[in-house]
């Protein structure tokens, strides 16, 4: 999930000539590289991804640094707190070409800075082998998402994953063993044809994985464009029911925590000390500068500068598109339209009470004062407290924290934040 491309877009825009939004007080901006070649198409995947028999590799990491080049000045002020390569798959790129890209962004923010933060890597287990492990690590990776998605035979077929249960598994393991400090593994559920039963089995085996420190598991959602949506409007897609994935959710949820992995935001599980930096900036409403095919940024200009406003920014999704010009914004996209403060307020809110780090009033005030229509920030406080009363949400001083309950809805307070705000 950390290329936010799919942030939900309810909220109906309204113009506002107030004072201009500040940056979290902390400026810290991530930085998100793109890596959109996989080896096949999974039936569920909408994701900016490109299958071909012939990888572009060095001409892509050129591709990357130009953009790089280009956009590095969407950096100034800011703190790099974290890097994340995802894709696509990341760690099918040659490690000339990985290298490349890794050792540019070290000398660009700071080799002191770059060996502090969090960088992490989304890799498929069969990419997995002891030479690259080594190489990802000696370039400065730190955390490791190893993509799984089951380990069920039956489902790995079902999902045309490239890779059978024996080969993650064993990849996972050699990741814990040699592999850099974190290592965290996605899994999905709710996949058609699933029982409960082999849900089970998948969290045993997770279980039995010493030394596995993030777990994300994700509600198979049917995209539109994708194979599956395709099959399911043919009605050739055995979906389990919304009760039997509730069933696995709170299965999931009772499991995870008697192996010591907290729930800390809507699918994501982590032993204290191990949530994802990244992730975390994206939900606290941190910027990020996106790199690469499909990706996504989000930056804030404050006053003082020449524009101040807030910008997203998308990249065209096709690779040949993308190289012809990196870094220029998609043509079919909204990048060149600044957000208003007001819609960048309800994003905020829903990202916050999806995650444990909960949503910080206090830093909300501090960066919205001024911008917002007058008395919205009141209007929010008091629907907030609401919800509080509700059992969605608990208020610890000027943080709202999500329980269990809410985490569980926390599509639908989104909802009720566009719809009240
Ligand atoms: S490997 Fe990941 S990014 Fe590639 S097609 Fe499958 S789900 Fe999508």
């Amino acid at each position: 999930m950390s290329n936010p491309d799919k942030t939900p877009r309810a909220v109906p825009p309204s113009s506002t000539t107030n004072a201009p939004v500040r940056r979290r007080r902390d400026q810290a901006v991530g930085i998100y590289v793109h890596v959109p070649f996989c080896a096949r198409k999974c039936p569920y995947c909408d994701f900016a991804v490109d299958v071909r028999a012939s990888i572009p590799h060095q001409r892509y990491a050129h591709g990357l640094i130009r953009e790089f080049e280009r956009r590095k000045h969407e950096l100034e002020g800011r703190t790099v707190h974290t890097i994340y390569l995802g894709g696509g798959t990341p760690s099918i790129w040659d490690l000339d070409a990985f290298r490349h890209v890794m050792e540019h962004l070290q000398s660009a923010i700071g080799t002191q800075n770059f060996n502090e933060i969090e960088i992490c890597m989304e890799a498929n287990p069969v990419n997995i082998t002891r030479e690259n492990l080594r190489a990802w690590t000696d370039a400065g990776v730190t955390r490791l998402s190893i993509g799984c998605q089951s380990f069920q035979a039956r489902i790995l077929k079902i999902l045309n994953r490239n890779h059978t249960r024996d080969q993650a598994l064993s990849a996972v393991e050699m990741a814990l063993e040699h592999g850099p400090g974190v290592v965290s593994l996605d899994l999905i559920y709710g996949n058609p044809e699933q029982t409960m039963d082999e849900w089970a089995r998948d969290l045993d085996t997770v279980e039995a994985l010493e030394g596995l420190k993030h777990l994300s598991a994700y509600n198979l959602t049917i995209e539109p464009g994708t194979a599956f949506k395709r099959r399911r409007d043919r009605g050739r897609l055995a979906l389990p029911d919304d009760d039997l994935c509730f069933e696995m959710l709170d299965y999931l949820i009772e499991r995870a925590e008697a192996m010591g992995l907290e729930r800390y935001e809507v699918s994501n599980f982590a032993r204290p000390g191990y949530r994802s930096r990244h992730n975390t900036l994206y939900w606290t409403g941190a910027e990020y500068l996106g790199l690469g095919v499909g990706a996504h940024s989000l930056r804030i200009d404050t006053a003082g500068s020449p524009n101040p406003g807030i910008f997203r920014h998308a990249n065209p999704r096709l690779t040949d598109a993308y190289l012809s010009a990196p870094g220029e914004p998609a043509p079919d996209s909204d990048s060149a339209v600044p957000l208003s403060a007001r819609e960048h307020f309800i994003e905020r809110l829903f990202l916050g009470v999806r995650t444990r780090a909960g949503l910080d009033f206090a830093g909300l005030q501090f960066q919205f004062e001024g911008a917002l229509p007058e008395g919205l920030l009141q209007k929010a406080e008091a629907l907030l407290d609401e919800l509080c009363d509700a059992g969605f949400l608990t208020r610890q001083a000027d943080i709202f924290v999500p329980t269990h309950l809410g985490l569980n809805v926390a599509d639908g307070l989104a909802q009720r934040f566009a719809d009240a705000l």
